[in-house]
């Protein structure tokens, strides 16, 4: 039998291009042929985090369809979970709670065995989490899932509705693909997931997860995606002295005005989000420091939006990254009275602005320094601290070398290698 050709289609977060990994390199074992174009079935692999994203894959979906009628549109993700009845014309919609058996659905589908237009279940009744994702071809740095779900409902975030409860890999999974990944030539592993710092095996946290990555793994870089500011514990700062950890935090804040943090559910305040910022600027110096921040949040004051720029303008970071606030059906806090358009639009600015002068003031701080860098693919370099390098000299893509920053232009460095010099 001709193998049947298929492509994915992935939006949204990096869990999901882990999770689009993941169902091409089944598909490819059970016998499916990847191609790139005219394919005889399409995966779209969506996101629900936003209404709009949701709308763009209802959108694809509709186009692929018209453009090959003949052609099995298939849709999984966030948004086959939770916003099923969106997708009418779609011919097999295959949510979270089914998403491992996709291969099967679909063989099933083209042999007339199957009766289900809609494969679905309670998604909180999911238990197991597949490993041996995280490279894609064509990638330099693998971005390896060690946990999905989440238990925490911020009252702004469908998530936990979407990918079920908190759920991690073991240890024991995790060093050995880490050790798959490094023998197969991955300099840079970006440990990644719903909520990391929810991360558990057994007794074992996240810190007990890195502490065995760096004593049984020759790993070079290793990354962390987002944490909140009440996981940045002393043991995890601690880590820090292993210059395999790149000195780059992501923090999901969203705010730093404790009554907003309050009506958003998050599991801390505004002096935990001092101290967050403080302790990592004392015992990680020279950290890249981004920050998630929604602008607008119902219910947020004037004043308390004034006094939570002018607490960030007291901080330490390095760049934010804003996220106007837009009301997401299903949440509770989509049932809030909502602000106008226009100011959550106007904070965003703001928010952006001050952004943008700190980036700056933080690139232009940079220059004279060295760095160890690693050539992407795609083009350029990416230091540990998490910057983004031009280098005078071509480097071949996935060596790492040690660059001197030479010259800043609008938040993005440019650096000359000096062969040889460890940082
Ligand atoms: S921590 Fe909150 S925002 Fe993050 S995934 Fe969980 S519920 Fe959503």
């Amino acid at each position: 039998m001709t193998p049947l050709s298929f492509q994915i289609h992935t939006f949204g977060c990096k869990v999901n291009t882990y999770d689009s990994g993941l169902i091409q390199a089944r598909l490819n074992d059970t016998g499916f042929m990847s191609a790139t174009a005219e394919p005889q079935v399409h995966i779209l692999n969506t996101c629900a985090v936003t209404r709009t994203a949701t709308l763009d894959a209802v959108k694809m979906a509709r186009r692929l369809k018209i453009k090959n009628p003949f052609s099995l549109v298939v849709v999984t993700g966030c948004a086959a979970q939770v916003d099923t009845e969106e997708f009418p014309g779609v011919d097999l919609v295959v949510a979270n709670s089914h998403k491992a058996e996709l291969s099967n659905l679909i063989r099933q589908y083209y042999n007339g065995k199957l009766r289900e237009r809609i494969h679905k279940s309670n998604i909180f009744r999911k238990e197991d989490l597949e490993g041996g994702g995280g490279y894609e071809p064509g990638h330099t740095r693998a971005f390896l899932k060690i946990q999905d779900g989440c238990d925490s409902f911020c009252t702004f975030c469908v998530i936990p509705f979407a990918r079920g409860k908190s759920r991690s890999l073991t240890r024991q999974d995790l060093v050995r693909r880490v050790n798959e990944l490094v023998s197969s030539g991955v300099k840079e592993v970006v440990f990644t997931g719903v909520h990391i710092g929810d991360y558990v095996d057994g007794e074992g946290r996240l810190e007990d997860l890195l502490s065995a990555i760096l004593s049984d793994t020759a790993v070079q870089r290793i990354r962390l995606s987002s944490l909140e500011p009440i996981e940045v514990s002393e043991r995890l700062l601690q880590l820090y002295l292993d210059p395999r950890m790149c000195r780059h935090f992501h923090m999901s804040i969203q705010s730093t005005e404790t009554r907003v943090l309050h009506a958003m559910k998050r599991q801390y305040d505004a002096a935990e989000v001092e101290n967050s910022l403080l302790r990592i600027a004392a015992q990680v110096p020279e950290s890249f420091v981004g920050m998630d921040v929604i602008a607008g949040f119902p219910g947020e004051s004037d004043e308390e939006f004034r006094q939570g720029v002018e607490r960030l303008e007291q901080l330490p970071w390095t760049r934010l990254h804003v996220f106007p606030y837009s009301s997401r059906p299903g949440t509770y806090a989509a049932r809030l009275p909502q602000l106008e358009p226009s100011v959550i639009k106007r904070r965003a600015e703001i928010l952006r602005d001050l952004s943008a002068r700190r980036l700056e003031q933080s690139a232009a701080a940079q220059v004279g320094t060295l760095k160890r860098a690693l050539a992407l693919r795609g083009g350029g370099l990416l230091s540990r601290d998490y910057w983004s390098i031009e280098s005078a000299e071509p480097v071949a893509p996935n060596e790492e070398v040690t660059l001197k920053v030479t010259s800043m232009h609008a938040g993005r460095l440019r650096g000359e290698a000096i062969y040889g010099a460890a940082t």
